[in-house]
């Protein structure tokens, strides 16, 4: 499943290649699951568009159209076309000549000549639409804080006395928006702290180190994810990301990298936790 990172890589890629350019049609397929808002009203709300720009919002990628129609007829009308990739989605920019993929959800035709498609086998990614009236002014937004914005002092007021485990309440996507379980694995162990820890046994400078530790691991991998966009947004998706070096995820009884204790995994609300136990508290 694609985590923050990837998805504000694929959000780079798409901005690079298709804004500017306008939707001239749009075909979605039959299967229902995707589409997130009613066919006609994607169709409505892409048709004619302009792509202003592509650019991430927690796990969503999220086009900024102008449309035609202002009053009068004249003048334009905001709009936005949002994707959630789900486990398996991915979007591809091509020449119309090449081959359809199965599982293909939606073409949209670009002035361009090009095509933005949207692939997804498992179907867990979603296709909506926002536009119109008076919410679009405001813009689609995640359900959480952008994790990459998210001051010291809000971090803190949005952590401070939870009583989940601190793993837990990394991965509710209604405090932050986007960390999945590799990236909170991976600052709980920049941080030095274990999974496990109540959060509200967490010190303010335990809390300021964690803090610190998920802005630094995402940009990392965001870094890192730039070289490799034109594979996935071009090519058919099997190519995988230059990822990050991970410390502890995936690494079960492998040394520390720091001080050679076994890595060790928990299961905490039914996701896998990684950590190391001497270098971790
Ligand atoms: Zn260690």
């Amino acid at each position: 499943m694609p985590e923050l990172p990837e998805v504000e890589t694929i959000a780079r890629g798409l901005h690079k290649r298709v804004a500017g350019d306008t939707i001239q049609s749009v075909w979605l397929g039959e299967k229902p699951e995707p589409l997130k808002s009613p066919p006609s009203e994607i169709v409505a709300v892409l048709e004619r568009s302009r792509i202003m720009q592509v650019r991430r919002i927690g796990k969503h990628i999220v086009f900024d159209l102008d449309r035609p129609g202002g009053r009068h007829g004249r003048g334009t009308l905001p709009g936005q076309w949002i994707v959630h990739l789900g486990m398996t989605g991915r979007m591809q920019v091509t020449e119309p000549e090449t081959e359809i993929a199965r599982h293909t959800h939606a073409i949209i035709k670009l002035a361009s000549g090009r095509e933005v498609r949207f692939v997804d086998p498992r179907r867990f990614g979603r296709l909506a639409v926002a536009s119109g009236n008076a919410e679009v002014a405001e813009g689609f937004r995640a359900p959480g804080d952008e994790p990459l914005e998210s001051a010291l002092e809000r971090f803190i007021e949005l952590f401070r006395g939870r009583k989940t485990p601190i793993k837990s309440a990394l991965l509710n996507q209604k405090l932050l928006s986007g960390v999945g379980n590799i990236y909170a694995d991976e600052s709980l162990f920049r941080a030095g702290l274990r999974p496990r820890r109540r959060t509200a046994s967490l010190t303010k400078d335990q809390l300021c180190k964690l803090h610190a530790a998920v802005q630094e691991v995402l940009r990392e991998a965001i870094a890192l994810g730039g070289s490799s966009v034109s594979d996935y947004v071009d090519a058919d998706g099997e190519a995988g990301f230059f990822q990050l070096q991970h410390r502890v995820y995936g690494r079960e009884g492998e040394p520390c990298l720091v001080c050679r204790r076994l890595i060790k995994r928990v299961v905490i609300a039914g996701r896998s936790s990684h950590y190391c136990p001497k270098c971790q508290k």
